[in-house]
């Protein structure tokens, strides 16, 4: 079959791989949709050792069944499926709770992290980790798994601090983003205020029904003070989906005090929080900070009730396998708007 690997740090190839096999407990899909998450440029972008090499990449996976292994019930070839992407241990509490994501043996394991994922025209995955998405699109499933997922994880963190009235500050309105905002919309009663560096990333936000839209920039911290009021008053929550300095800086200077950063980019940048006497705290004192990883199956069940009810609804941009490098490029480069989804 055709596969998109990663072959070497950096590199992304398209190549020639064995189609797998379905063993105990696992299933056989055939590749619907696969979602161009950013995290695969850092994944890309990652010193050799820390990511299997040659993979797979690809963990934002919508498909259709092929076949089952032994020991699977309950799905049969031609049922679609959208694929939860972590594999936890199982075992730990965390695990045994349903939180998969904060799996206390495994930390970021999962299909198209610590195996191969779903770039390619079939992919093997535990019969456990699919969801059924109905007569939905497929490339509209795919994106729900990642960039649905992991706002709607995170807005549900935030949840006790964002009543009606209060406001939240999106930074960020990429593939996450966008996904985001619809997750406040469909599911608080906050005014939401987008930050984004790229005008036309702001008009989709705006479309989507953000209430304000502030250009990222040297005065974007005044204007987003215009809107949620001076320090010590400030915006309850702040959902950063870049992590970069500029963006973290952003963050702790217009969060209320007692409001909550989560901080889901991870861009690189450095939130400091330590105080120090006789000089301004680094954030408002009694400021949350929160680092989500992605969510919980129970979580991606909700998220797709969300999408097939009309609520959310991925912007996507569709690429065939073969491009996508190309498609990972233009990410690279900032010029996706919303997720470009592979169709292999
Ligand atoms: P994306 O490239 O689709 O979107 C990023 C958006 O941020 C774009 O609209 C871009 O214009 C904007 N942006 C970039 N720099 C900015 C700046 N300085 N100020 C304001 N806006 C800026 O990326 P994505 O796929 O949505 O992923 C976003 C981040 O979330 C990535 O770092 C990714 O690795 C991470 N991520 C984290 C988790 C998690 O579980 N914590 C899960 C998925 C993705
Ligand atoms: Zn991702
Ligand atoms: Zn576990």
């Amino acid at each position: 079959m055709r596969a998109v690997r990663m072959t070497a740090p950096g590199v992304l190839e398209h190549t020639e791989v064995p189609t797998p096999q379905a063993g105990p407990g696992e299933v056989l899909l055939r590749v619907g949709a696969v979602g161009a998450c950013h995290s695969d440029l850092h994944i890309l972008d990652a010193p050799a050792g820390v990511f299997p090499i040659p993979m797979t990449l690809g963990h934002e996976i919508a498909g259709t069944v092929d076949t089952v292994g032994p020991g699977v019930d309950g799905w049969s070839p031609g049922d679609r499926a959208a694929v939860y992407g972590i594999i936890g241990c199982g075992r730990c509490r965390a695990c045994l709770r349903g939180e998969e994501n904060r799996c206390r043996v495994i930390p970021v394991g999962g299909i198209g992290l610590s195996r191969d994922g779903g770039l390619a025209e079939y992919v093997v995955v535990p019969a456990s980790r699919l969801l059924p998405v109905g007569d939905m699109d497929l490339t509209q499933a795919a994106p729900l798994t990642d960039a649905g997922l992991t706002p709607y994880h995170a807005v549900d963190l935030a949840r006790p601090r964002l009543r009606p009235g209060t406001s939240c500050v999106v930074i960020g309105i990429g593939g996450l983003g966008h996904m985001g905002l619809q997750i406040l919309l469909a599911t608080t009663a906050v005014r939401i205020i987008a930050v984004d560096t790229n005008t036309a990333a702001l008009d989709l936000a705006g479309r989507l029904g953000a209430h304000h839209s502030v250009q990222a920039g040297p005065d974007a911290v005044e204007k987003i003070r215009e809107l949620v009021g001076p320090a010590p008053d400030g915006a309850d929550v702040v959902l950063d989906f870049v992590g970069a300095q500029p963006t973290l800086d952003t963050a702790r200077q217009v969060v209320a005090t007692g409001g909550q950063i989560l901080l889901v980019g991870l861009a690189g940048g450095t939130l400091p929080v330590r105080p120090v006497a006789d000089e301004p705290p680094p954030v408002p004192l009694e400021t949350g900070v929160v680092v989500p990883f992605w969510g919980t199956r129970a979580e991606l069940h909700e998220v797709i009730a969300l999408a097939r009810d009309g609520r959310l609804h991925a912007d996507v941009h569709t690429f065939p396998l073969a491009e996508a490098p190309q498609a990972y490029e233009a990410l690279r480069r900032g010029e996706v708007r919303g997720r470009a989804v592979i169709v292999p």
